[in-house]
Formats: structure tokens, sequence, C-alpha cells
């Protein structure tokens, strides 16, 4: 086992933060602990862990040891001091609004998010009487006017960079407006990953994450988790999470925890070759926008600056057309796959309009600044050069 050091720097806490292999065995790679159940040791030990007075498990809905580990990990690599393992980003996002709010509360959101987060705010939470806000937290008088027309105001929720624009808010102003009006401020942290981003350092109260994204890496593991203090995870395990089951199983959390362990040198290469096809596309004559905050000339640059510690392998850019070009487009790219998710070692692309964000009204999209002719690129670790080739022959077709 390892003992964590506080002063550790990411790179090291991403391989040893979960504290080290098994205490049982000395293996260095966990084991999955494929098991649902755990045996007592006799009845007085069933009854201490359950009224409490014994730590231990007892059924891996409630804990898992590799579970476990993944959340050690992931918690010391935001800065938090626990964390909750979900089976997906949606689970995790529906338990972090859930654990603040229940009917006749409400929660305000960016309305630049994550297609399934807006459909969560759309049509799954006015079903159990929670309702969701959706405005334009560039702005944060607008925030602020919102928070204040809302009725029982409980959560400030938001993504940054935001999907799929690249926007880039505010996390400290933010969290200080949410603070301001008693509100739990919670962010989507999927696009920056800990390595380049660490909301609770700015003051915010939870973050969560989309772990199928960059933390597998490898697009093999659908799965979320939930970083907060202790009293807020303690909460949401009570109030939320064990009674409504949306459990991590153990393999899934075997294949973060390795993730993880080359997170810092895949953003670093994410990061690199995103810059580079950035600056590729700005130049293209069929690319009329970029949308990347690594640019110098991006409105979210200098904020982007002074939050992140890069800017990330997310890059969302307007082509010269609408939507019959983006589709065009999709069918025109070799190397990149076309498909939705992103944080994968290979690259993906998307077109939003007719994909992830085709639930939304045509009018509420533009607004989230989601157009027709906006493609969404996830940038892998594949030689830049060879993903600058096929992008530059598919947009030839056009
Ligand atoms: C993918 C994603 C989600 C949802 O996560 P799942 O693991 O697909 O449930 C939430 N937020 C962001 C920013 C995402 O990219």
């Amino acid at each position: 086992m390892t003992k964590v050091k506080e002063h550790w720097r990411i790179a090291t806490k991403a391989i040893h933060g979960f504290g080290g292999g098994d205490a049982a065995t000395g293996a260095i790679s966990l084991p999955i602990y494929q098991t649902s159940t755990y045996q007592f040791r006799d009845s007085q030990h069933g009854a201490d862990l359950f009224n409490g007075e014994a730590d231990g498990y007892i059924y891996s809905r409630i804990s898992n040891p590799t579970v476990d580990a993944f959340q050690r990990e992931i918690a010391c690599l935001e800065g938090g001091e626990a964390a909750q393992a979900l089976g997906s980003g949606m689970a995790a996002s529906f338990n972090a609004i859930m654990t603040d709010c229940k009917s006749g509360d409400s929660y305000i959101s960016s309305e630049t998010v994550y297609g399934g987060t807006h459909a969560l705010t759309d049509h799954v939470m006015p079903r159990f009487g929670v309702t969701g806000i959706e405005v334009d937290f560039t702005d944060l008088n607008v925030v602020e006017d919102a928070i204040k027309k809302a009725k029982n105001p409980k959560v400030l929720f938001f993504e940054t960079p935001a999907n799929p624009t690249l926007a880039i808010l505010d996390i400290k102003a933010l969290a200080e407006l949410g603070h301001k009006h008693g509100l739990t401020v919670v962010v989507d942290n999927t696009f920056a990953t800990p390595i380049l981003q660490r909301p609770l350092e700015y003051g915010v109260d939870v973050v969560m994450h989309s772990a199928t994204k960059y933390i597998g890496g490898h697009g093999d593991v659908v799965a979320g988790c939930v970083v907060g203090k202790q009293e807020y995870i303690d909460r949401l395990r009570n109030d939320v999470y064990i009674d409504t089951g949306a459990t991590m199983a153990p393999l899934n959390a075997w294949l973060l925890l390795r993730g993880l362990k080359t997170l810092p040198i895949r953003m670093k290469a994410h990061c690199e070759n995103a810059m580079k096809i950035a600056q590729f596309l700005v130049f293209h004559p069929k690319v009329k926008v970029v949308h990347y905050p690594g640019l110098s000339s991006n409105t979210g640059h200098e904020l982007a600056k002074r939050q992140m510690s890069g800017f990330g392998g997310m890059i969302a850019f307007e082509i010269d057309g609408g939507f019959e070009e983006g589709k065009k487009l999709m069918d025109a790219v070799e190397l990149a796959k076309v498909a939705v998710s992103l944080g994968d070692c290979d690259t993906l692309v998307c077109h939003p309009a007719s994909t992830t964000h085709s639930t939304y009204e045509k009018t509420v999209r533009e607004k989230a600044g989601i157009k027709d002719n906006l493609i969404r690129l996830s940038v892998g670790i594949e030689d830049p050069a060879d993903i600058m080739d096929d992008l530059n022959q598919a947009l030839r077709v056009l």
C-alpha cells in the first residue's frame, strides 16, 4: 500500500492517488473484486456493519473495493474530500442535482450543456416536480436574475468548457454568485478533466464527470462520478444513490483506474494535437469560425488561461454551409470516426444539429450557439499530420 502525500504533483497522484494495490495480496494492479455480496464473519459482524459500528463491505451496490479505489483516486485528483462513482455521467448529474433538490425546488443550469443534461432538465426533472431553468451563464446578471426569480432555487449547474460550443465560463465568479444566494454550485468537469482544471480550487462545491470520456480515455466504458465534501457525498449516498442504484461495475472501476494513470500524458497529447488542428482549421477556406479556447482570438481565451492549465482536446468549428453540408462532411472523413462521445485516443467527429442536439427545438439550439453548420471534433492522439490530412480531404468535398 502507498501512503499518499498531499504535496505530490498531479501526474504522481494520477498513478498512486488511490493508495496502492491490494493490501491482502500485495498485487500492484488492484484486483477486480467481481462480487455482489460479502460474507459476514458472524451474526454480530453483520449487525455491526448494518448499524455502522463496523466498517466493511455489505453489498456491491453500497460499496465495492475496486470502486472505492477509483473513488479515492478521483477525489485525490480533484482535491475533494470524497467521491461517489456512478454508472454513467447522466447518473452523476441526476444524483448531484437531486441531492439538494426535492419536489417544489428548482435549479439554474447553463443553457449550453451536454444534450443529455438538457433532456434531463427539459423532460425528466419536471416529472419529479423539480424545475430546471436554463439561461446564458456567460452573463452573470442574467444568472442572478434567474436565481432571484426562481422558486426555491437550490443548485447552480454548469459545464466549462461547454459542450459543444467550447464556451468558457468564469468558475470563480459563478461560485461566488451561487454562494451569495445559498446555492450548491456543481460543475461538470468532463471536458477539462482534473489535469487541466480543478473547479473545487475556485470555490465550487461539487464536481461531476462523465468518466466515459477522457478519464476512461479508450472508449470502452460508460461511467460517471461526483466529487465533493464528505458531508455532501454522504447525503448523495443516503438520499439518492444507494436506493436508486446507478452503480458502477467493478470492472469499469478497474478500467478507469488504468485510464487515470495515463490521463496526464494523454491530456498533454490531446492539447498539443488540438492546438495544431485548430490553427490549421482557422486558415481553411471551407471553415468560417473555429471555437477553441487555445486560440488567442477566442472570446474565452483569457479566462481559460486563468482557470485551466491547458486548453483541452475539443474543438468546435463552423463550416461554409448548413445542415446538409454538415452531414456531407460526416460522410467524407476517413480517419476520424463519425461518432458521439469524446475523449478517446481515436479522433471522433460529430454534427450536433443532426445528432446529439437534435432533441433541442431549433430556436433553443441556435440560442445556445449550436448552429446547423457546427461540427464538434474530439481530437485524438494519433499523429496530428494524419488528422489534418483527413480533415483537409473531407473539407474539399464541400
Ligand atoms: C457524455 C457527457 C455527459 C453524460 O455522460 P454519460 O457517461 O454518457 O452518461 C455529461 N456531460 C458531458 C459534458 C458529457 O460529455
